[in-house]
């Protein structure tokens, strides 16, 4: 009850009634068909377009050099004509990608952690509540109410540092919600999570695939019962094995979510579980083949567009994962365009000798579901060819090298050789960073 007052004076005198539009505005428009949501989706990508040429340096910039006007750009068929965003570019140029003349109260630095080994920062803008009513809209087909508990077991430290400033400290409070770190759990921090979920009784979990799918195990091997009313899932790629195992141990419906701290939320799927909707109201997605032409119906690269962040516009820009992307419509009857699914990041895909291709999360799993390793690092040597640098768990122990083998022939075909080597260590990269792949091949 405290909350539900606490959040209605906020809004009421902080935010007024833009929250209140956003949320009723948003709840028709998932409903509206595919091509009235593209239209006014791409309302909003002009509308942002122009004020990035008028009011950021970097896009003037751009524009001028290749004697583009913005009106060049009149469909989703010239988005070509703009060249794409990098986070290299935004590194070299990120004084003149800050719009001029921005109120200042509306900048709130922000960084994600790169998985290249460097920490890459960026500007998000406070000023719009668009993604905090589209989070909620997620909720909401998860059947979760804003003011439902909820609990995230997440991986990232610095979400989980608790926050010493009051106001933070009343909204995450306002939201119910209760972070805890998800990295290197030991049974110990299990049992006391298993506690803690019993205590805080939370309606929602969000955390990654391989988090909980080990939280799972630990549950049903120690006998531990936890029932939420959903799960939200994200992060990594999110197998099949594990939404139907995590489902049955916590009989709770999963639901898969892509999001990214430099864009927010950019999809989820429904109850109908067909494919993650794209938050099109939010985020132009665009899922590019190798040169740089859209895929209509498979495998691409993500290139994003933010349509409400005034402060650093991000237009074109490529977020580093992959994705399969569908014309399909799900059964819900959202008009909302979909993504098949997220393949995840795209520096770390190995490509097999038979054409298929398998992500970090692959080998993280292999290394759950095997024992005898402690740490590895796969090398590609040639396209047919791994080198699996291993730590071992004991010194003396003994690895079922032909298990291993056998559950990478499963997907690779037996084309594949696989050759194991044992270290001592595995040397973190010049920016301090455990290396998980590396590729040695094009
Ligand atoms: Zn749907």
């Amino acid at each position: 009850m405290f909350r539900k007052t606490a959040f209605n004076i906020y809004h009421n005198y902080v935010k007024r009634d833009e929250l209140y539009t956003l949320k009723a505005l948003f709840n028709k428009t998932q409903y509206w068909s595919k091509e009235e949501i593209l239209n006014y989706q791409w309302d909003l990508f002009k509308k942002q377009l122009n004020y990035a040429y008028e009011k950021v340096p970097y896009y003037k910039n751009i524009f001028d050099k290749l004697q583009l006007s913005v009106d060049d750009i009149k469909s989703t068929q010239d988005l070509i004509k703009i060249p794409i965003l990098t986070k290299d570019i935004v590194r070299s140029n990120f004084n003149d990608l800050v719009a001029k003349d921005i109120d200042k109260s509306r900048i709130k630095w922000n960084s994600t952690s790169g998985s290249t080994g460097s920490n890459f920062k960026f500007l998000s803008d406070k000023g719009t509540l668009v993604p905090s009513v589209l989070q909620h809209r997620c909720y909401s087909w998860m059947g979760i109410d804003f003011f439902d508990k909820k609990m995230s077991v997440w991986g990232a430290g610095w979400d989980v540092k608790k926050s010493k400033k009051l106001i933070s400290r009343i909204k995450s409070a306002i939201k119910g919600a209760t972070v805890l770190s998800g990295y290197n759990l030991s049974d110990k921090d299990l049992t006391d999570y298993f506690k803690l979920m019993n205590k805080i009784n939370p309606r929602l979990i969000i955390s990654y695939p391989s988090i909980l799918f080990d939280m799972a195990k630990f549950f049903e091997k120690n006998e531990l019962t936890f029932s939420p009313k959903a799960i939200q899932i994200g992060g990594e790629k999110l197998f099949p094995f594990q939404r139907d195992y995590i489902e049955k141990i916590f009989k709770a419906p999963v639901f898969d979510f892509y999001g990214a701290r430099d864009m927010s939320m950019i999809a989820q799927d429904c109850d109908k579980h067909e494919g993650l909707h794209i938050m099109a109201e939010n985020v132009l997605v665009e899922v590019l083949d190798d040169e740089g032409y859209p895929v209509e119906e498979g495998e691409g690269d993500l290139v994003i567009t933010n349509l409400h962040n005034k402060v650093m516009p991000f237009i074109r820009y490529k977020i580093g994962d992959r994705a399969v992307v569908t014309q399909k419509q799900c059964s819900c009857g959202r008009g909302l365009p979909l993504l098949k699914e997220i393949i995840g990041r795209s520096f770390e895909i190995i490509e097999f000798p038979n054409g298929n291709k398998v992500g970090g999360t692959f080998w993280t799993i292999l290394l759950k579901t095997e024992p005898g390793i402690q740490k590895l690092q796969v090398v590609q040597k040639a396209k047919d060819l791994i080198q699996i640098n291993y730590v071992p768990e004991k010194e003396n122990g003994v690895i079922n090298f032909k298990n291993f083998i056998d559950k990478i022939h499963h997907y690779s075909g037996q084309d594949l050789n696989v050759k194991f080597n044992k270290v001592s260590e595995i040397p973190p990269t010049k920016g301090g960073k455990y290396r998980f792949i590396v590729k040695e091949i094009e």
